[in-house]
């Protein structure tokens, strides 16, 4: 059903399949409805948890997602989350997993290794306070296609909270005072730096840095620090190890559809998807400790 047409509230729980009732259960959880406020284009009657998806631009279906937390020395699965196939409700699986893991076998791992997908603000913050060594890109938009410079070419000053430029003058954070508190320079959570415009006009560099403005300004996310963090992780040589390691996980997913031939769920609803992802990881699992822990060899008497 298109998403205009479509009305959850509309739907009687008593008269639904279980794969309905499960929908309507899960509508507030992080891993399903609250993921995200966007409705999908289609929603299917039969299985309206599953997210309409055009993966990797081939034909669009109905799909859950599998996330996995692996330990990356033997990659044996820690853990499993179905979730919605949006990067948010992904992203989140990461978090639940994590804590899970913490409260059932008091694992803390001192790195976390995912890819892009994972490398916003405030998950690289949210792993950054709870000392897990962000190893994976990080998203970051301030780039610019113009050939001007970045704010990565400006270097940050902790201590005097302002940022230096390639010519050594001082960004400092300006604010304004409003009358109504919403009508700020800048969104919630982002503080906003600016040159003197005098420094800029007399600079022999302004073609490079702000042509088209009198001053340079540069925003600063909340989260600058914890990105920075791993944009400091992401020049070290663990972390081109940690990119190697990521590939672990890829096999085991790899595995999961061309050996066990997982591209197609059998069961429908958030239960019936975590369930089946729960068998094939255990499966999996068994697969590799067999590996790890061989038998015991027979010895033939003689
Ligand atoms: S234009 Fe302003 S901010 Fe940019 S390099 Fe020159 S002095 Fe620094």
């Amino acid at each position: 059903m298109p998403k205009d047409e479509w009305n959850a509230s509309a739907i009687d729980p008593t008269e639904v399949p279980r794969a309905v009732r499960e929908y309507l259960d899960t509508l507030d959880e992080a891993a399903f409805g609250a993921a995200s406020t966007e409705q999908p284009k289609f929603t299917s009657h039969s299985d309206p948890a599953s997210q309409w998806t055009a993966a990797r631009k081939g034909p669009a279906f109905f799909s859950y997602s599998d996330n996995y937390l692996i330990d990356t020395d033997h990659g044996v699965i820690i853990d499993v989350e179905a979730t919605r196939s949006i990067r948010q409700a992904e992203v989140g699986s990461t978090k639940t997993m994590l804590r899970r893991v913490k409260e059932r076998f008091d694992l803390h791992p001192e790195r976390l290794i995912a890819d892009t997908a994972y490398g916003s603000g405030p998950m690289l913050d949210w792993l950054v306070k709870r000392n897990i060594a962000p190893h994976l890109p990080v998203i970051d938009k301030a780039g610019r296609s113009d050939g001007t410079w970045s704010r990565a070419d400006f270097e940050w000053d902790a201590e005097n909270d302002q940022y230096i430029c390639p010519e050594g003058h001082a960004l400092k954070q300006f604010r304004r005072n409003y009358s109504d508190p919403n009508r700020g320079p800048t969104g919630k959570g982002t503080a906003r730096y600016r040159a003197l415009k005098e420094v800029c006009q007399a600079c022999p560099s302004k073609t490079k840095c702000c042509p088209n403005a009198g001053a340079r300004k540069i925003t600063r996310e909340e989260t600058e620090d914890a990105r920075q963090v791993a944009r400091d992780i992401a020049k070290t040589h663990q972390y081109d190890i940690s990119m190697k390691l990521r590939k672990k996980v890829e096999m085991l997913f790899a595995h999961l559809k061309r050996i066990l031939g997982l591209g197609r769920l059998r069961l429908r609803g958030p239960c019936g998807a975590n369930d089946e992802f729960l068998l094939a990881a255990t499966a999996q699992n068994l697969r590799k400790l067999a590996k790890i822990f061989p038998a015991a060899q027979q010895t033939r008497n003689a």
